[in-house]
């Protein structure tokens, strides 16, 4: 193919969640699409992620993305390779001010259309025995879910293939070019590109600001019944959305398989993959004053993965400044998988000049020239 050119309709760089989600609504859509990745699909910070389908409400903009999505997912609740399962969220409060916080948060969701409920102590331990003494009680989002990131990435790709869309599998795109991209090995691709490149989006436009936010996480042995729902203390939203140089919080998920998947940690100074004993340790430690049982139990992996955090946590969702043939989806940070399908959707309807069912202006990338 060297020195080739061929044209498209839609140019979509990088295959994790979020390219292949743009891949898929574009096919649909009835464009002829492009898509280039180098290594597996999703293999990216989509292949680290827990897959946790949760709304957060502590952004209105990332509250209406996450909600939009969600309403997308459930289009896969019953397909085999999506691995989804409806365990729902249960937010844990340790002491009065969090369960005061809890309520507040039941009210701003179900203003947004989010099934969300109060429980008491006595409730709470009925739905989750496992749970440590002292617990005041939390916030149930029974609809929310799970899925298997990776897997799901590779099925969007598949059907964006069968609908006509061309794969350069082992290619990168080195560098945009006007009115496309060139390939590493000189194939050029003519027509409108789309950037889905996660923390490699400076790369191709360094004009974009993006910090990779490392994360660690833990799989256990398969422990059935243990526990039920996916747990996170309700402070979680300070370490994920807070400015600190590395937090830990408590954030546990029943696998369908019985495994215990064990996070997290986020940390923006870390910029080697190793897994860090300390950062672990603490992580860990986090748990165990939440579920204590978690200590007796026995670890199989502990891997990293780097979340693409944009400087205002909100994903760039639109077009390049200043161009009008470059489009950009990336810098979903820690929800990225919760909210590909919506950001795809968001963007198609830009691509295409129909109106997006959401206000698109939080995400427009124009904003970092602001
Ligand atoms: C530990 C951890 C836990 C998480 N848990 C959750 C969770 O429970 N729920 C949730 O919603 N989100 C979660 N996330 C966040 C989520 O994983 C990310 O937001 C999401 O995967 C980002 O997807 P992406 O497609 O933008 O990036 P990636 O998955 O990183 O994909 C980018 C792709 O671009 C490719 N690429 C790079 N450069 C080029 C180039 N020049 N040419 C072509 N291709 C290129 C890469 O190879 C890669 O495959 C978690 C993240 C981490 C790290």
């Amino acid at each position: 193919m060297s020195g080739a050119i061929a044209t498209y309709d839609l140019i979509v760089i990088g295959a994790g969640i979020v390219g292949a989600s743009c891949a898929d609504a574009a096919s649909a859509d009835g464009l002829r699409v492009a898509i280039v990745e180098p290594g597996p699909i999703g293999g990216g910070a989509t292949a680290a992620a827990m897959g946790h389908l949760v709304a957060m409400d502590d952004d209105p903009a990332e509250l209406a993305l996450a909600r939009y999505s969600l309403q997308q997912w459930e289009a896969f609740a019953e397909l085999k390779e999506a691995e989804f399962s409806r365990c729902g969220t249960l937010w844990v409060a340790r002491g009065e001010a969090e369960l005061d916080a809890a309520a507040l948060r039941v009210a701003r969701l179900g203003a947004a259309g989010v099934e969300a409920h109060l429980l008491d102590a006595k409730t709470l331990y009925e739905l989750e025995p496992a749970l440590a003494p002292n617990m005041s009680g939390g916030m149930l989002v029974p609809r929310e879910a799970v899925v298997y990131p990776p897997r799901v990435a590779r099925y969007l790709v598949q059907r964006a293939q069968s609908c006509g869309a061309h794969l350069y599998a082992g290619r990168s795109v080195q560098t945009l070019i006007r009115g496309g991209a060139q390939l590493d090995d000189g194939t050029t691709l003519s027509g409108p590109v789309l950037v889905a490149t996660g923390c490699a989006l400076p790369a191709l436009l360094p004009q974009l600001p993006m910090r990779a936010r490392k994360g660690h996480l833990v799989i256990t042995e398969r422990y059935p019944n243990l526990l039920r729902h996916q747990l996170l203390e309700l402070g979680y939203a300070d370490s994920a959305h807070g400015d600190a140089d590395s937090s830990v919080a408590f954030n546990v998920q029943p696998r369908p398989t019985g495994q215990i998947l064990i996070g997290s940690s986020r940390e923006f100074s870390a910029t080697d993959a190793a897994v860090s004993p300390a950062m672990l340790q603490r992580m860990l430690e986090r748990s165990f004053s939440f579920i204590p049982a978690l200590r007796g139990l026995q670890a199989l992996r502990a891997w990293t993965g780097f979340r693409p955090t944009t400087p205002d946590g909100r994903p760039y969702l639109g077009a390049v400044p200043g161009t009008t043939d470059q489009w950009v989806a990336a810098g979903h940070e820690g929800l990225g998988v919760t909210t590909a399908l919506g950001s795809a959707r968001l963007l198609l309807d830009l691509i295409q000049s129909r109106p997006p069912a959401i206000d698109p202006s939080p995400y427009a990338p124009s904003r970092m020239a602001a």
